[in-house]
């Protein structure tokens, strides 16, 4: 093999690798792995309506039933998913609720052990684990 060829080699493979990348990161683009996003929303009546529910679940990569379920707990508050929107029936600040989702994070999206947020949620007999794909823990969390 001469070094040209070599040259080929690396670029090709440089240029799959930056392909398997792109697709991994694709569907959240909009999202930094290590920053919440912030929810946006308004107040109708006595309601909360988070208008970008589903984009901020989508950066969390959880399931938006698990994510609703643990507001409406956490916020005492009950609601409803409608779309891409959630609705609180209760009349909440928006900083209360940006940081009940980052407690979300802390529990249910974070490594306890490397703090990547590269995680999955696991059932085996009844019981929920957060499973971590960059350093493989294994952690038991609470079910919602
Ligand atoms: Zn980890």
């Amino acid at each position: 093999m001469n070094l040209d060829s070599l040259g080929e080699l690396i670029v090709e493979d440089y240029e799959s690798m930056l392909g398997e990348a792109y697709k991994s990161i694709k569907p959240t683009e909009f999202c930094d792995r290590f920053e919440v996003k912030k929810v946006e929303g308004m107040h109708e009546g006595n309601k909360t309506v988070i208008t970008n529910f589903a984009q901020v679940v989508q950066c969390l990569r959880r399931n938006p039933d698990h994510v609703a379920r643990y507001l409406f707990k956490e916020l005492a508050s009950p609601g409803n998913i409608d779309g891409d929107r959630l609705i609180l029936t209760r009349k909440l600040p928006s900083a209360m609720i940006n940081e009940k989702i980052g407690k979300y994070v802390e529990n249910f999206v974070k490594c306890a052990n490397c703090g990547k947020p590269d995680t999955e949620i696991l059932s085996e007999a009844g019981k929920s684990f957060l499973k971590c794909m960059a350093c493989g823990t294994k952690k038991e969390i609470h079910n919602l």
